[in-house]
């Protein structure tokens, strides 16, 4: 049997480089080769302020993004999470065998709280328990996300771990699949690049203008430091982006002028803004022809919605057995 991999991206805005690198990437390596559901995970919205009245909106912009990034329902199903209500349905079985403690003691967490101090719900501490029922609802083996989503596997393991120990033989472990774009640095200098941080990102449907807009606020140095290139702050996030979008050549090129104290900036963004445009075009092109076929993007998720409710009730049902909920 073909490994199963499960991934998601939450309905929170358009995805940007950090999304593209950290978990599209894996899931168009994995695709041609295991049995794959990609979701839009909306439930995991609502755990963070949004705007209901937007929100299926958001998750069209997800699906037509992945479509266009090179995600195919030839070979993958296209999920979107709250139209399969198993996974909430696993997830409050499961959380009744992990502790709270666990939880609270999480790094995503305590972010989001610091976050959005007056937003503290219990959706927000249950998220990486709704996580985990995401994949296992596949019994997912192989989940393609970001670095930042480690702690979260983690937890994932422990559930499907102790799941097996009290009810008997039934989880993988899910574990990591990892890109080399695992993780994309903010562009103002501080944490990831991430939909909820603005100035922190370019998106994959800007244009060259925005991207080079997006550069130029960037911070930087005074371009006079010399030495190795730095391995953490501003300057070091622009050279991580460097090297992930320019050839080696170019990279060792801003890499010398660093060292010789002659860097300029204004230079290495414009041909970083090139390159990421370059990778880009051709996704924005897909995804112009995916909107204007609306009726063919329904039929995708239809046709993948029916499979996603087939396989997912027959593992609920297992699990509603070995719980002790059959008649
Ligand atoms: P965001 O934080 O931008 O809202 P999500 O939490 O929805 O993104 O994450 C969606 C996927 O993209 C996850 O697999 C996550 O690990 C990955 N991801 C998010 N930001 C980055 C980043 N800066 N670098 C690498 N991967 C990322």
């Amino acid at each position: 049997m073909r490994k199963r991999v499960y991934s998601g991206i939450r309905a929170t805005g358009r995805l940007h480089l950090g999304n593209y690198l950290g978990a599209v990437k894996g899931m168009l390596a994995l695709q041609d080769e295991y049995d794959c559901i990609f979701s839009v995970v909306d439930l995991h919205t609502i755990t963070v302020p949004y705007d209901p009245k937007t929100l299926q909106q958001s998750v069209r912009e997800i699906i037509l993004d992945y479509l266009a990034a090179g995600l195919d329902p030839k070979k993958c199903l296209l999920e979107i999470q709250s139209r399969v209500p198993q996974h909430m349905e696993l997830a409050y079985y499961l959380s009744t065998i992990y502790p709270v403690s666990r939880l609270e003691d999480l790094p995503t967490y305590k972010e989001k709280k610091a976050q959005y101090p007056k937003y503290v719900n219990m959706g927000l501490l249950y998220y990486p328990v709704l996580m985990a029922a995401d994949v296992l609802l596949y019994k997912g083996e192989l989940v393609p996300v970001g670095i930042d989503q480690e702690p979260h596997l983690e937890v994932m393991r422990e559930i499907a771990r102790k799941f097996n120990g009290v009810y008997g033989e039934t989880f993988p472990e899910p574990t990591r699949f990892k890109t080399t774009g695992e993780y994309v640095p903010s562009l103002s200098g501080v944490g990831k690049m991430s939909k909820s941080v603005e100035g922190s990102y370019i998106t994959l449907t800007d244009d060259l203008e925005t991207i080079r807009k997006r550069l130029a606020a960037a911070p930087t140095d005074s371009g006079t430091e010399g030495g190795s290139v730095p391995e953490t702050g501003n300057v070091a996030n622009l050279f991580k982006l460097m090297k992930l979008f320019v050839d080696d050549s170019t990279y060792k090129k801003f890499a010398q002028d660093y060292q010789d104290k002659k860097i300029r900036y204004s230079d290495m963004k414009d041909v970083l803004a090139d390159a990421i445009f370059q990778e880009l075009t051709p996704l924005q092109e897909k995804r112009k022809e995916f909107s204007q076929n609306p009726k063919l993007v329904d039929e995708i998720l239809e046709s993948s919605n029916q499979e996603c409710h087939e396989r997912a009730q027959e593992v609920v049902n297992e699990v509603r057995e070995k719980m002790g909920f059959s008649s």
